[in-house]
């Protein structure tokens, strides 16, 4: 039997996405990048707050909690600085 074990496999039989919280590329979950390839940043597979999957390509803000991605994605830069 060919039972999808991991984490990637269900993803991409939901259908979802990664998207980039620098540039709002969209990638097919079920792709092997996990970096954007536009900026280097960490695509994001689901919302880092309250960790709903991200279920559309337009996606900018998570439509679970209502958090923008992009404001996340600044949050982060700060801190490493
Ligand atoms: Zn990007
Ligand atoms: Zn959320």
């Amino acid at each position: 039997m060919d039972e999808p074990d991991d984490l990637l496999s269900l993803w991409a039989n939901r259908g979802g996405y990664r998207l980039c919280p620098e540039c709002f590329r969209a990638i097919p979950a079920h792709s092997q990048e996990r970096y954007c390839i536009n900026d280097g940043s960490w695509l994001l597979e689901a919302c880092p707050l309250c960790k709903a999957p991200i279920t559309s390509p337009y996606a900018r803000f998570c439509a679970s909690c209502g958090v923008g991605f992009a404001s996340l994605a600044q949050a982060s830069r700060k801190k490493s600085r």
